[in-house]
Formats: C-alpha cells, structure tokens, sequence
C-alpha cells in the first residue's frame, strides 16, 4: 500500500458503551479496540523517517517501531517495544493526553484524523495482561537479575514510584515502597475513575513489581510513622525517592465555601473511587445530591461531574471561567462528559455560596477574556453587573492542587522552593540531599501520568549510578 492508500484507511473509532448506559454505571466507557481494528488503524501509519510522532511523546517512544510490529501480528514483540520506553502501556494507552503529544503532530492527522496511537497502544498493553502465561511474553517482571545489596526506599505509590521502584528492582536493588494510604497507585486509583482507568489494570501493574521482588508497606507515612533519616540511618536504606504527588486541594476562599455540601474534589472523589462510595457493598457516606456545581475546567473537574452525574444527579453543571477551548480537560472527556449530559457554563466564576448550614446554591458572575497573562493565556474579567444563582446542594472545588503541607516533613532537609516543589537537578533529579532524590507532582512535573513516569525513569538511572559508586 502506498502512503495515498492508507490515508484513505478510515480512522477506526473506539468502541464505547453507549451514554444512556454508562451514565448508570462505573463500567469502562472504552471497550478496547478488536484485532481487527488495531490492524486496521495500524494500516493508516505511514512510518514517517523523522517520526514526529516520537517526539511529541514524552518519553520517545518508538511509535513507527511498535506500530510497524503490531501490523505483521507481532504483538508480543511490538508490546515489548513500548515497553523499552514506558512500562505501562494499558494505563498510558487509556489516559494519557495523546491528542496533544504524539498525536497532535502525527503527519496523517495534518489531512484528517491523526492515527489511534493511544488506541494502539492500550489495545497491546491489554495484550499483555491477557497473554502474560504465554511462552515468550515477557511482561517486564521475567528479568531477575542478581541481587546487589543495595537498599532504596521509594516513598509514594504513584506513576513516578512505581517506575523507579520497577526499573531499580529490575537492576538487583531491594527496593520497598512506602504509601500513605491503604492501597497503592496514587492518582490513578483515587482521583481517576473506574470508568476511565479500571482499578483492576493499576493492580495488576502493581502486581508485576511484586514478581521482581518489590514490597509494599501502606499506611505508611513517611515524615511521621518512619522519617527519612530512620530509613537511612537505622534501616540501611542507600537511596530515598520521593514521589509524594500534589495531593492538597486548594480552594477559593469565598464566603459560603464552609457550608455542608461544598467538598473538594479530592475528598469526594477519594470517598467514590478509593473507598467504593457508590458501591452498596461498602458504606462510605457521600452526598446523593440533586443538583451538583463543579467548579473548574481539568480532568479533575471531568472526573467529578462525571461521578455525580453517575451517583444519580438530576441536573450537573461545570463552571468554568474561561472558553471551552482553554479547557484543560483531556478532549475524550469533555466529549463524553457532554454525552452524559453534563450542563457547561463557560466564561462563568463563583462569586460565593449560599445557605444557612448546607449549601443551596452558589452565585456566579460572567467573566469576559482580557489581554494576555504572564502565562500567554488571555485573562478571565469579571463582567460587572452579570450575577447569577444556580441552585446546587453540592458544590464540588476542582480548581487544582498543591503539594501537601505536610511534605517538607517527609523530604527531611532536602530544599523546598517558594510554591512547595521539592528543588532537583534537572538532569538527575537528586535533592540537595545527598542520596535522596524525587519526581513527579511534588517537583512540579506537567501533572500528567506520563510526566511522572518518565521523572520515575530518570531518577532510577541516577539512583543506580550513585548505588554504584558508593563504597560498600
Ligand atoms: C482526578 C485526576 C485526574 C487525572 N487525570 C489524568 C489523566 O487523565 N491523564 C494524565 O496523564 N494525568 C491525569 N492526572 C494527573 C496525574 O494523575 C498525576 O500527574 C500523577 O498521578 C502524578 O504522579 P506522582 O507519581 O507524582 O504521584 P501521585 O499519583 O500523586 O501519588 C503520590 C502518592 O504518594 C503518597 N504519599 C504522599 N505523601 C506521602 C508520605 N509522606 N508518605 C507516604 N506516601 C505518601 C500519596 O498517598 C499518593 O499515593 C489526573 C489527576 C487527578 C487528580
Ligand atoms: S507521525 Fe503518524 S503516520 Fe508518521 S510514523 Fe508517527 S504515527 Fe505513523
């Protein structure tokens, strides 16, 4: 086929469990690409020599490599392709924000839809998990390499951790992980949803790190139930990483924002994904409200709504001060958002909540776009005079995040700047403590998964090399 023959291969679209459907349940609304149509969308690659598409992936994967593999039904090999880059391609393949890295630049996309490489890639890294007994699959965790002696401590379970802990073990290091919380996978388990990154794929990741030998300690809370100088002073532990995330919501400070009703998006979306809210088979207590207010325009704000609108609210409707198109939100989400009957109010911000005890409601004002801000992104401008009411008896704060608090604690003396990031030398990204080093949210990373990861990546290389070069 020639490249004029494969751009008339028509894009391959998602299957999806209808709207009507999923806004009943927290079942995957992705059903995965068949064989079929892998292969189809794997026919509109043109294998471009320059592969723009590698470099719009932050972790250059080999994109034309992998695709070009899955084509000759080579999955085993085209999974272990991606694998050399990113070591978990079902959760990358499922939310990774591929319309604006690799699939913004891909040459088809220039004439029509770029190619699924997001689609792609999940459909063979749930290959992988169907076919991990397989002969000849390696999955990653088949590699057992002899053990060195060194001892690192990984601090947090999220995408960064679990990529160092995964890459050090598979080099012969005793690697434990130590999380807070009584399950591990950080965001990915209680911020993202079932319905878009099933709990059972973060697992059986997870899952693969025990086979090279890494423990789990949860509940455990690295600056208070063990700090970091106990760990390498009195446990023998060579290297610390620190992947603590930004888990501390940041609210508005407007009057009302104490009211019952008003959550942060955290908080309501730890209690629905992280402790089975709207499962009758666990009793954690969440608001069944009527109508629901969220506040913000990223994918934590999409994820909210989306589960209220699933927890059986009339009427959901997202406020966001700017336009759709500035909208942080990945595109797939605010798409599917819409089917679900989610209620946009765009250039619209609150202005304060109202009620006696509980929230009732929240009054907002319209805003208007004004010149260029410090971050080239147009200002949002109260409209005077332009005040309304939605009536809400929930209100959900999803404007973001910082680092917790309570991390300077848990870096024990390794420098912190003015907005709470963990300082690393970019090349290394070890603290300005010797033998600790960090990534991720909490050194102010691109907040997405595949940002973690590669931190994750770049930090276990420069771990290995300092285990390397201290005496025994
Ligand atoms: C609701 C939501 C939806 C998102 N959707 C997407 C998406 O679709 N695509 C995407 O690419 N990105 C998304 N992101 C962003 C992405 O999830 C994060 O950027 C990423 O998870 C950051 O990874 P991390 O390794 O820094 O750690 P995190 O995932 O933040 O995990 C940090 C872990 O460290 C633990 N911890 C913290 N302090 C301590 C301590 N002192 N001791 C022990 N453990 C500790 C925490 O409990 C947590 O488990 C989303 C974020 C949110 C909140
Ligand atoms: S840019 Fe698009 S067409 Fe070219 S190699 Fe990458 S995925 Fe294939």
């Amino acid at each position: 086929m020639d490249a004029k023959e494969r751009m008339h291969i028509p894009y391959q679209e998602m299957p999806e469990q209808p709207a009507s459907e999923r806004v009943h349940n927290f079942d995957e609304v992705n059903q995965g690409y068949s064989e079929q149509q892998a292969l189809a969308e794997a026919d509109r690659c043109l294998q471009c020599k320059k592969a723009p598409c590698r470099e719009g992936c932050p972790v250059n994967i080999d994109i034309p490599g992998f695709i070009a593999m899955l084509r000759e039904k080579k999955f085993a090999e085209a999974a272990a392709k991606i694998h050399k880059d990113n070591s978990f391609p079902a959760i990358c393949g499922r939310v990774c924000p591929q319309e604006r890295q690799c699939q913004a630049v891909c040459v088809v996309g220039k004439k029509g839809e770029a190619v699924g490489i997001g689609h792609l890639e999940r459909f063979l890294g749930d290959w992988l998990m169907a076919h991990e007994d397989d002969e000849g699959v390696h999955t990653g965790s088949a590699q057992q390499p002899a053990p060195t002696g060194r001892k690192v401590a990984v601090v947090g379970s999220g995408p960064s951790s679990l990529t160092v802990a995964g890459e050090l073990a598979r080099k012969g290091h005793e690697v434990t992980i130590f999380e807070a919380l009584h399950t591990p996978g950080g965001v990915m388990v209680f911020g993202i949803p079932q319905f878009r990154l099933p709990k059972e794929i973060v697992a059986w990741e997870i899952g693969q790190l025990a086979h090279v030998g890494v423990e789990i300690r949860t509940n455990m809370v690295i600056g208070k139930t063990l700090t970091v100088d106990q760990l390498m002073e009195a446990q023998g532990y060579d290297a610390v990483f620190l992947g603590l995330g930004a888990g501390s919501p940041i609210f508005m400070g407007l009057p009302g924002e104490n009211l019952r009703g008003v959550y942060s998006a955290n908080e309501f979306l730890t209690r629905v994904n992280l402790m089975h809210a709207y499962r009758d088979d666990y009793d954690t207590p969440i608001r069944k409200a009527r109508r629901v207010a969220v506040v913000g325009g990223g994918n934590t704000a999409m994820d909210a709504s989306r589960c209220a609108i699933r927890l059986g609210a009339e009427q959901v409707t997202l406020v966001y001060r700017r336009s759709r198109v500035e909208m942080p939100a990945r595109i797939e989400e605010i798409r599917h958002a819409e089917e679900e009957g989610l209620n946009f109010q765009f250039l619209t911000n609150p202005v304060r909540f109202l009620g006696k005890e509980d929230v009732e409601g929240m009054e907002c004002i319209r805003m208007e776009l004004g010149e260029p801000g410090r971050d080239g992104r147009r200002r949002p401008q109260p409209i005077e005079g332009s005040e309304f009411v939605i009536e809400a008896d929930q209100v959900i704060i999803a404007i973001g995040a910082r680092v917790s608090p309570l991390a300077p604690l848990a870096a024990a003396g390794a420098q912190l700047d003015d907005r709470g990031h963990i300082i690393t030398d970019p090349e290394t990204l070890a603290t300005t403590r010797p033998g600790v080093f960090a990534g991720g949210d909490v050194i102010g990373s691109e907040e997405t998964i595949i940002a973690a990861m590669r931190d994750g990546r770049k930090a276990a290389r420069a771990i290995d090399q300092y285990l390397s070069t201290r005496s025994s």
